[in-house]
């Protein structure tokens, strides 16, 4: 039987995106088809979601909902079937998705999420909209309210709650909980509150069925202080509803084969055309002809992606031969220490601050290698996009990429099955270190094809973890389910 399933997020690709939480909400209706769930997107009415919009029914008028009016509007857009929150007061201003054009989150964000959080509760529950669906699934702390509403509610619907990242909790002052709608027992520990106010994810993580983040070792990592960011006795607490499941990448938006920003596609069998990639990429970046390797890094410029090391080491990198194409945003400081670097090594290291669709994939095609020394990472897609372009990513052994990246050590190399480069502690010296490891096999082209082609031949499509998420709802809808999906406890 078909599951409805109501997935609330508040960004989906092609839509609106800024990082992997909009990549996986909107390759999640389709990987999920096969398994026979039916997936809508609930998303704020942003202005260019609402300018997509197509076929549209209103399923509901709010004369007040947070404060404002709103509508419930369904529609399909780009390859979508989604619900729209059309709430002008909310959604309608120039910026960006949780903050204006200089990064500042818009004070109203409480109300912003949850308002979208609120309605998602009332369309799966069928108070609103229609007749409700089969399982409700929220997406980090922007959505992870609707689950706290379902539980408060006392309705039957399941909820998931997918962690993307841990580290941005939504916590809001405690005088917003009145507002909220929640019953007053709800502001307590095991409720709502969070250090002393209110935590939107927190709440979300107490109450969903089913808990999942991003990659089995992240699902791990989350139980402990350094990772957890005060959430780790909550997820230890319900380990046994927790379960790590691997985001997939869209094949068809990220094929080289078909990917229309590259100057050349390619594939496994004819992966020298890369190389008119990589004269685009010099081309764009100002960087002159070199023997050694060209590395990319397309990133948020923050210390998470351990961003600020990386600015520490763009000499070394230089001095080793290397040359370095950046696109990426983010704190000031390190924005200011890139394009200082750039200053410094004309020709060598090539910076763009921004956000640009197009240039990300033509890094992919035609860089060597991708830089990723995340200090954490819930799963990390960039580096399921190298290895799927042959740009082989150097990656932080943390997270989603200890998960996805076989290090090229000798075992692995001898034996064939090498994908990249993973390193232990995000600092200077093991940057560098295995910068030059990594630079060391490019110069042997035998060793390093091999680990491009290996890396190429990995399957990161969304078969596997579409099922897994199909079976993960069935099992809460009470349905039965195709496969056995295990906690990080039962594995
Ligand atoms: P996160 O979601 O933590 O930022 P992920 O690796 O999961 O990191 O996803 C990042 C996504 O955003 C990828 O699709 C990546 O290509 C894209 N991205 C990041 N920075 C930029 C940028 N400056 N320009 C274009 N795309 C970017």
């Amino acid at each position: 039987m078909t599951l409805r399933a109501l997935s609330v997020v508040s960004e989906a690709y092609p839509l609106i995106k800024t990082g992997g939480l909009g990549d996986v909400a909107g390759a999640l209706p389709a990987a999920l088809a096969p398994y026979d769930v039916a997936m809508t997107t609930l998303i704020p009415g942003y202005a260019p979601v609402m300018a997509a919009l197509k076929n549209t029914t209103v399923l509901h008028s709010y004369t007040d909902l947070f404060g404002t009016e709103a509508r419930l509007v369904a529609g399909t857009t780009k390859g979508l079937d989604v619900i729209v929150l059309d709430a002008p007061a909310f959604y309608t201003r120039s910026g960006g998705p949780y903050g204006d054009a200089a990064g500042v989150d818009w004070p109203d964000n409480w109300q912003r999420f949850g308002a979208l959080s609120r309605a998602a509760a009332d369309l799966a529950e069928g108070k609103v909209g229609g007749p409700g669906f089969d399982v409700l699934h929220a997406h980090d702390w922007q959505t992870a309210l609707a689950a706290a509403y379902l539980h408060y509610d006392g309705a039957t619907v399941p909820s998931v709650v997918t962690v993307h990242n841990i580290a941005f909790a939504g916590w809001f002052p405690a005088h917003i909980f009145p507002a909220l709608g929640l019953p007053d027992h709800a502001f307590q520990i095991e409720g709502v509150e969070y250090y002393g106010g209110v935590g939107f994810l927190k709440a979300g993580l107490h109450t969903a069925d089913a808990i999942t983040t991003v990659s089995p070792t992240y699902a791990e990592e989350i139980r402990q202080p350094d990772f957890g960011m005060g959430l780790e006795g909550l997820i230890l607490a319900r380990r046994d509803h927790v379960f790590g499941i691997v985001n997939g990448i869209d094949t068809a938006v990220w094929n080289p084969a078909e990917d229309p920003y590259l100057a050349a596609p390619y594939e496994r069998r004819s992966l020298h055309l890369r190389r008119q990639n990589r004269a685009a990429i010099e081309e764009c970046f100002g960087l002159s002809d070199g023997i050694g390797p060209l590395f990319a890094v397309i990133s948020r410029l923050t210390t998470q992606k351990g961003m600020d090391v990386l600015a520490g080491t763009t000499d070394e990198i230089v001095a080793m031969g290397g040359r370095l194409a950046l696109i990426g945003t983010g704190d000031h400081s390190i924005e200011a220490s890139f394009n200082a670097a750039a200053r410094r090594h004309p020709g060598k290291i090539g910076v763009k601050i921004g956000y640009d669709e197009s240039l990300s994939h033509l890094l992919q095609g035609g860089a060597d290698a991708i830089l990723i020394p995340s200090r954490f990472e819930p799963c990390g897609l960039t580096q399921l996009y190298g290895l799927r372009y042959g740009c082989v990513p150097i990656a932080a052994d943390t997270g989603g990429l200890a998960d996805t990246i076989i290090d090229a050590n000798a075992a692995a190399l001898s034996a064939g099955v090498a994908t990249g480069f993973l390193f232990d502690g995000v600092n200077k010296n093991g940057l560098i270190r295995s910068i030059s490891h990594a630079t060391n096999s490019f110069a042997d082209r035998k060793t390093w094809r091999s680990i491009q082609e290996q890396g190429m031949r990995a399957d990161y499509s969304w078969k596997r973890s579409g099922r897994q998420y199909a079976d993960l709802y069935r099992r809460f809808a009470k349905e039965p389910a195709h496969m056995e999906i295990k906690t990080a406890e039962q594995r």
